[in-house]
């Protein structure tokens, strides 16, 4: 069932307990035998006193799931954090105050209210994701690679059920979310920008945090600020994210590589380059 992040690989380090984290690493056809189920004795233990980061898609599903705005669900589910080494700041979701700081969506006896759109965390558990930026001579290059997480109470190792990494991904539909946030994890790379820069400004992080969780504000900074008179867009892809809300997330990534300055994802309308010219 549960929790834990597909991050850079520095970042699961300082998060888990080393002791649970095997040291091998996985690759896609590494077999284990692995099953959660209801009747099962640690049923719903690891639903409590974690700390889950939150990716752009995992809101999408829950604040739908829960029939809220995503300003309604950040406020009410989440807080944020800035990370220390790169000042990006991150969306955890919102334990709640009890003594065994349980996930709010955790019903016991019956498990999680909204497991058909739990965070990408608690869908790759108990195998732990985490990339790699190596720079191959040819630029840099993403390496996704896969481990196992076991923690003491866990008892789903102890069935018989085969897996493969891959098959696990595909069952707990974890790859269909890192194909949502493939964009998005690319940027959480970037640990500073150019011109010297390691730290974002309060103004760029604000725009990250929006860009990055909150749809419908984004929505109505790209339809009621003059981004659509700065940025060259496709008139299909305007039209799209009027009512499609992963087509919206999406340009959100773009614009959230344009203020990290990466690789062209959005382009500046060319009289708006030179009147800023003409103004210099
Ligand atoms: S979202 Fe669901 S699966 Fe994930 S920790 Fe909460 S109750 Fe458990
Ligand atoms: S088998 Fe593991 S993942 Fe499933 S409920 Fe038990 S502790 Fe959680």
């Amino acid at each position: 069932m549960l929790k834990y992040l597909k991050l850079p690989t520095r970042k699961v380090i300082e998060m888990f307990n080393m002791k649970v984290v095997q040291p091998a690493r996985l690759d896609p056809e590494t077999k284990f035998k692995f099953r959660c189920h209801k009747g099962i004795k640690c049923f719903t233990k690891c639903c409590s006193n974690i700390d889950i980061m939150l990716t752009p898609y995992d809101i999408l599903r829950m604040k739908n799931r829960l029939k809220m705005s995503s300003e309604e669900f950040l406020e009410k589910h989440t807080f944020s954090k800035i990370d220390e080494k790169s000042s990006h700041p991150y969306a955890y979701l919102k334990m709640s105050r009890d003594e065994k700081r349980s996930c709010p969506f955790l019903v016991v006896p019956d498990g999680c209210t909204i497991y058909t759109d739990r965070p990408v965390s608690c869908r790759y558990y108990p195998v732990g994701q985490a990339t790699l930026k190596k720079n191959m001579g040819e630029g840099i290059v993403h390496e996704e690679f896969y481990f196992f997480v076991k923690e003491p109470h866990c008892l789903g190792y102890e069935e018989n059920t085969e897996w493969t990494v891959e098959s696990w991904r595909k069952d707990q539909e974890s790859s269909l979310y890192d194909e949502m946030n493939r964009e998005w994890k690319s940027v959480l790379m970037r640990r500073d920008i150019p011109g010297g820069k390691s730290v974002l400004d309060p103004k760029k992080q604000t725009q990250f945090y929006m860009s990055s969780y909150d749809l419908d504000k984004f929505k109505r900074y790209v339809f009621e600020s003059k981004f659509l008179d700065i940025f060259d867009i496709d008139k299909d892809e305007i039209e799209k994210i009027r009512t499609d809300e992963v087509a919206l997330m999406k340009l959100g990534f773009k614009y959230l590589k344009y203020l990290m300055m990466m690789e062209e994802a959005l382009k500046v309308k060319p009289e708006v380059v030179k009147a800023k010219k003409a103004k210099e």
